[in-house]
């Protein structure tokens, strides 16, 4: 067993697998088997951001990030072909 000092001793459990100790749900190996269709659904659902995954909407989001394969305000990962969302 590792002593993780930089780790608050604050059990959390992840939003996505609901493992304990939990990890952001970026780095969830559950979430990272998602669709990008049903990664969005959780991101809407934690009421995060469709950009930097940060706890504000998309529509405040200050980032300049855009999305890899289209270009448009979307993080990469949450991409599909059929990408027709619109806020
Ligand atoms: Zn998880
Ligand atoms: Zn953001
Ligand atoms: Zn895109």
């Amino acid at each position: 067993m590792h002593a993780n000092a930089n780790e608050q001793k604050k059990s959390f459990s992840c939003q996505v697998c609901k493992a304990t100790p939990g990890h952001l749900f970026i780095y969830c190996p559950d979430f990272k088997q998602k669709t990008p269709a049903e990664r969005h659904q959780l991101i809407k659902d934690l009421n995060r951001c469709y950009l930097c995954f940060s706890e504000h909407t998309s529509v405040n989001c200050k980032s300049t990030r855009v999305c890899e394969v289209c270009g448009g305000r979307n993080h990469s990962w949450l991409h599909w072909d059929n990408n027709a969302v619109e806020d």
